[in-house]
């Protein structure tokens, strides 16, 4: 059986990461959450690192440490995003990984448009930006961060920025994606609408 990958992209907050990991769980597939790779280069950034030195330096260890998850590292994964070597650093791992044995979901921002073109199923989650951020500022909150909703906004929309008006790998759905907008959807309704669309993609592929 020919490897089946699933591109999830979309900005941040609209719940990709939640949808990605439960429809890899579904279908039993690797999980691969692109941004942590970004997130590392940022980490590595604000500690002096030169971010192309760091993403060619990058190992599995980088993945795993809990200061990815803050918002200065989210800021800084975008401020390395823009940076095409830095990109084209990451590239190989990601394509590898997205052809492995069996398949493989991979969420981000450029995986249905530049990672993985070839993808059997592409879909964008997206949500309008006041919810997104509501999402986070809540996410945050419950964390212990003291923040306020106006700076969650301000950075989600900072970010959103960034990823679509970058000149490499832009964030914009490809062509053939299904839009997933979950602004009004609970999570298992997101979660149930994109395992519909994957099922769906299963049905049809040649055997
Ligand atoms: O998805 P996450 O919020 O962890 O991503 C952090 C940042 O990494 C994004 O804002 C984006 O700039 C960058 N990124 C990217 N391409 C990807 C995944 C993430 O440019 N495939």
């Amino acid at each position: 059986m020919q490897p089946f990958t699933i591109a999830i992209d979309g900005p941040a907050a609209a719940g990709k990461g939640t949808i990605s990991k439960a429809v890899a769980t579904h279908f039993d597939l690797a999980h691969l959450d692109t941004g942590l790779l970004y997130r590392a280069v940022g980490a590595r950034m604000l500690t002096g690192e030169d971010p192309i030195a760091a993403a060619h330096a990058l190992v599995a260890e980088d993945l795993g440490t809990p200061a990815l998850r803050t918002a200065e590292t989210a800021q800084a994964a975008s401020k390395v995003a823009v940076i095409p070597e830095v990109r084209a650093a990451l590239l190989d791992f990601q394509r590898a990984f997205a052809r492995r044995s069996g398949g493989a979901v991979l969420d981000g921002r450029d995986i249905g448009t530049v990672i993985c073109p070839q993808a059997e199923v592409k879909l964008f989650v997206t949500a309008s930006a006041e919810v997104r951020a509501q999402r986070r500022f809540e996410e945050l909150r419950d964390r212990g961060y003291d923040t306020e909703f106006a700076t969650v906004l301000a950075e989600v929309k900072a970010r959103d920025d960034r990823d679509m008006n970058r000149s490499d790998a832009p964030l914009r759905p490809a062509e053939d994606a299904v839009v997933v907008d979950t602004s009004d959807l609970t999570i298992a309704q997101a979660v149930a609408q994109t395992v519909d669309v994957i099922e769906a993609a299963r049905q049809r592929r040649p055997r």
